[in-house]
């Protein structure tokens, strides 16, 4: 066969599946896939990459940490982080050419940007349909659930142009004030569940997500896939069912409590990089 023939050969297979995925209208299946951020998205935690802009060699003073300690409240502790570095001359300026050098874990920019050319959100322009073999096009709804907050996470995806691939994100919010000090608000206030803390059950807020999409836009999901590495990802891992897939930051804090975890009803994957997830996901 020569090179032309195959050439032929390929073009002719093509032409003949897509007249078959023509004849009638796919169904539409669409597969949530829920980010963490922190050593998720981004090979670092947002929150302790800021502490290089305070002075002393990026040195936070011991005392604020100390109340953390006490009180386990992660959020307020980094408010006085913020009002710390404010008070020590760091602006929004700053802050925000610090974020941007934060580095995605290795293949996440493209794993999202796949993922997100076949997703509503990201617009006609760029959706990219997916027919497979049963005339099925897949979906992607791509959110994120994370204990950073709006301004770190809003920042760093619009400066690397992916704030468009995300329906939601569920975060801590967060506002620059007229002197220019970072305020952060808890995104909630939550008592039901021991395993989250106070301020954010994410197995509760996936939970809503899926409710609230159900309710306002008739949208259900083939599937679920939950992207995460930490401890606070161990909650919404445990509430998927058999035919949803977990895929946990290898050794870190999901992955070794989800190991030989009898309450997991989910598929679990390891993954170092970006590129173990693409390598299950498509
Ligand atoms: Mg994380
Ligand atoms: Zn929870």
């Amino acid at each position: 066969m020569t090179i032309d023939d195959k050439i032929t050969a390929t073009t002719t297979g093509t032409a003949v599946v897509a007249a078959a995925a023509a004849a009638t209208t796919p169904t539409v299946i669409t597969e949530l896939v829920v980010f963490d951020f922190d050593e998720t998205i981004v090979d670092c935690n947002s929150d302790t990459f800021i502490n290089e802009l305070a002075p002393d060699g990026g040195h936070i003073p011991d005392e604020l940490y100390a109340e953390f300690l006490l009180n386990n409240r992660w959020t307020e502790y980094m408010a006085k982080v913020l009002g710390y570095l404010h008070s020590r001359g760091v602006r929004e300026l700053d802050l925000r050419q610090c974020l941007k050098r934060m580095p995605f874990l290795v293949g996440m920019k493209d794993l999202i940007t796949k993922l997100s050319a076949t997703s509503a959100a990201a617009g006609p322009a760029v959706a990219v349909p997916v027919v497979n073999e049963n005339n099925e096009q897949r979906n992607y709804e791509l959110i994120i659930i994370s204990d950073a907050n709006s301004v770190f996470i809003g920042h760093y995806l619009e400066f690397n142009q992916l704030d468009k691939a995300f329906r939601n994100i569920y975060t801590n919010p967060a506002t620059f004030d007229d002197t220019g000090c970072l305020k952060l608000t808890e995104y909630q206030y939550q008592n039901w569940c021991t395993t989250c803390a106070r301020n954010l059950c994410k197995g509760h807020v996936l939970e809503e997500h899926i409710k609230r999409r159900a309710m306002e836009d008739n949208q259900s999901y083939s599937r679920i896939s939950y992207v995460g590495d930490g401890s606070n990802d161990v909650c919404p891992a445990l509430r998927l069912g058999p035919n949803d897939r977990v895929f946990a930051r290898h050794g870190y804090p999901l992955d070794k409590r989800l190991a030989n975890n009898a309450d997991l009803k989910a598929k679990r994957y390891q993954f170092n990089n970006a590129n173990d997830i693409s390598a299950q996901m498509f």
